[in-house]
């Protein structure tokens, strides 16, 4: 009876998923052109969705913040919504209200990584591929082993190098973003712009970056991969472009919650640039679909908040917002169900009007909620 049970249930699950997978595909042409995908590194549920976290706030001990004070005046508010929208104002007043906003799980929305390392290597090979990599077990600067995603557009809408592009903070993603060196154009970590590459307006940001360096060898400030991010943007106006910021996770491994909050906040502005460039582009404006998500969770607790891996509880809970012509205007509304970043992948192909599975035969198939 309990095998029945099951089965009669399995059937049903798998025929919900043909039926959304159906319903995804049957609808032909959509309205985006280009895709944007912005990743913020071990940014918590607790901040997107509930700006300045309550236990550390409170607590300048675990926090690690300077001025616990400065820090209490410039995010701390009585609701949870105006908290957010002090730490993160342009997301949640403009950005969110256009898309999806998947992983509020106060709201029954769930999102998690599939890999099980929960740090960042192993999840952006998971978004880039759309599937956990088993041979990716650590941070180590090693090639992609599968081709990613933004390849495939690449090659598959028969695309010249630099109109698949990613600049990044993390010298890593040199070897993430794609299986075969040159296949696309990467900027990452401390790296100098190539000259055929280098507009007017990256000039500056292009040359401090090796003036005005961070505590770590390899993560430049995100203000410089955003600089040259949105100059490139402009000059070079890519059909798929990736901005990978990560500073937040940083900060977070150094217990410096102030400089976490910090660069949340510049992530926030990171996207109200990135948009301003876009909304006056006609090229791009109403065109352009953005996915935005984090990479993995990280601990709960004031004493755990500062790592993540498969040991800390939370490191495998993210959140992923879908924002675009394509994309139902519910904010956090209609974010009901489970999702992972497998599924990334395949819903910037599907925003293509490509099909995953020729991309990758075990590619997680496209967030059904994303699309109209
Ligand atoms: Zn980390």
């Amino acid at each position: 009876m309990k095998r029945c049970k099951f089965s009669m249930l399995a059937a049903a699950v798998v025929a919900l998923a043909a039926c959304e997978d159906s319903r995804v595909w049957a609808e032909g042409k959509l309205k985006t052109e280009y895709v944007v995908l912005v990743t913020i590194d071990g940014l918590r549920n607790e901040e997107l969705f509930g700006g300045a976290d309550p236990k550390l706030v409170n607590n300048s001990k675990r926090s690690g913040a300077e001025n616990p004070s400065k820090l209490k005046k410039k995010y701390w508010r009585e609701t949870v919504d105006a908290r957010r929208e002090a730490l993160l104002p342009f997301f949640w007043g403009t950005l969110a209200k256009q898309g999806v906003v998947l992983g509020n799980r106060d709201l029954g929305s769930l999102v998690e990584v599939s890999n099980p390392h929960h740090f960042s290597y192993p999840g952006y090979a998971e978004i880039l591929t759309g599937q956990p990599q088993a041979s990716i077990t650590s941070n180590k600067a090693v090639r992609s082993p599968r081709e990613t995603v933004l390849e495939y557009v690449g090659r598959k809408l028969e695309l010249p190098v630099e109109k698949v592009a990613a600049v990044c903070s993390w010298s890593v993603f040199n070897a993430i973003t794609a299986k075969t060196a040159g296949s696309i154009f990467c900027n990452a970590g401390f790296e100098a712009v190539p000259p055929k590459y280098l507009a007017p307006g990256m000039v500056e940001a292009n040359d401090a970056q090796f003036r005005l360096t961070t505590p770590w060898d390899t993560v430049r400030h995100d203000w410089v991969t955003l600089t040259i991010a949105n100059e490139y943007l402009k000059s070079q106006q890519p059909k798929l472009f990736y901005v990978a910021l990560a500073e937040t996770d940083d900060w977070g491994h150094e217990r410096r919650y102030d400089r976490v909050l910090q660069a949340a906040s510049y992530f926030d502005e990171s996207l109200r640039i990135l948009w301003g460039t876009l909304q006056a582009s006609p090229r791009y404006r109403g065109k352009t679909s953005l996915v935005i998500l984090t990479d993995h969770g990280r601990g709960h607790t004031v004493d755990n908040w500062t790592s993540h891996s498969s040991k800390v509880p939370g490191s495998a809970e993210i959140w992923i917002a879908v924002i675009g012509p394509d994309t139902p205007n519910r904010g956090e509304e209609g974010s009901k169900g489970s999702f992972s970043q497998s599924q990334v992948a395949a819903t910037i192909l599907r925003l293509y009007g490509l099909d995953h599975r020729d991309f990758n035969p075990d590619c997680a198939r496209p967030i059904g909620a994303a699309f109209k």
